[in-house]
């Protein structure tokens, strides 16, 4: 039976992960069911052309709480987690990646870190990625923080707790996930960094490597620029006593 009112939504992007749904799956379970709030894990298969999908769709038997929702073509995890984003129900998003790298016994301190605030990031507290990951995230993020003016420690790292209602003014672009932290402040939400666990990838591949992501996210940050000019940070128009209180 699915639960008619989760307060937490699990948002996972998923590409050709076949070999780690159900150990991510039983882990994940273990952990949120310890905090005893009705919950829903949303996984979007981005067109995996693994087993993925239909080991997701095995899952759901033993998992419930599972829903599973899959692109037509690969979008990217942006779109990923936008589309999670679009059918979550919880007032607040876990999002996570589906390869393990992110340990869920750190979802506890994420939640014990949003009282007052609109999300909480995670900063990888020792990065178990290899020289080539590391160095380009270390470049990336400091060109980002000086171009976009924000102070983000790891932008690279997507294992967040966030305000499902404060997602609403988020733009939705390839390559948004890199810059959730600072589109959240721009619009004028209270964003907050954590220490976090990190562990080497066991199984399936990363999907990322200097071409497809360290250039890009470059150029982006000059998109954000501009972002940072024209955007409309909605809440600042509204009398300070009709601002939802967090
Ligand atoms: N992913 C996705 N669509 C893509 C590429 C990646 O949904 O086109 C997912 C992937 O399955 C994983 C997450 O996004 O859950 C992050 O990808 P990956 O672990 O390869 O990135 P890395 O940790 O190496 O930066
Ligand atoms: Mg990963």
């Amino acid at each position: 039976m699915m639960p008619s009112d989760p307060t937490l939504s699990i948002v996972i992007p998923v590409y050709n992960e076949q070999d780690n749904l159900v150990p991510l799956l039983d882990e994940l379970v273990a952990v949120v069911q310890e905090l005893d709030q009705p919950f829903e894990i949303i996984c979007v298969d981005d067109a995996s052309t693994d087993n993925s999908f239909s080991v997701l769709q095995d899952l759901k038997q033993k998992y419930p709480q599972l829903r599973v929702i899959q692109h037509a073509v690969n979008c990217g995890e942006s779109a990923g987690q936008a589309t999670g984003f679009a059918h979550a129900r919880g007032r607040w998003i876990v999002t996570m990646d589906a390869d393990q790298q992110n340990d869920p016994a750190d979802i506890p301190a994420l939640l014990e870190a949003s009282r007052h605030v609109d999300a909480v990031c995670g900063i990888r507290r020792r990065r178990e990625d290899n020289w080539v990951k590391r160095t380009s995230s270390k470049v990336a993020n400091g060109f980002r923080n000086k171009v976009t003016g924000d102070v983000i420690a790891d932008a690279g790292c997507t294992f967040r707790l966030l305000k499902r209602e404060a997602l609403r003014e988020i733009p939705v672009f390839n390559g948004m996930h890199r810059f959730l932290p600072t589109l959240l402040r721009l619009q004028g939400f209270k964003v907050v960094e954590i220490p976090v666990n990190h562990r080497p990838r066991i199984r399936g591949e990363s999907k990322y490597g200097i071409g497809n992501r360290m250039f890009r996210g470059l150029v982006d940050c000059f998109a954000i620029l501009w972002w940072r000019k024209r955007c409309l940070p909605t809440r600042r128009f509204v009398p300070e006593d009709e601002v939802p209180s967090p």
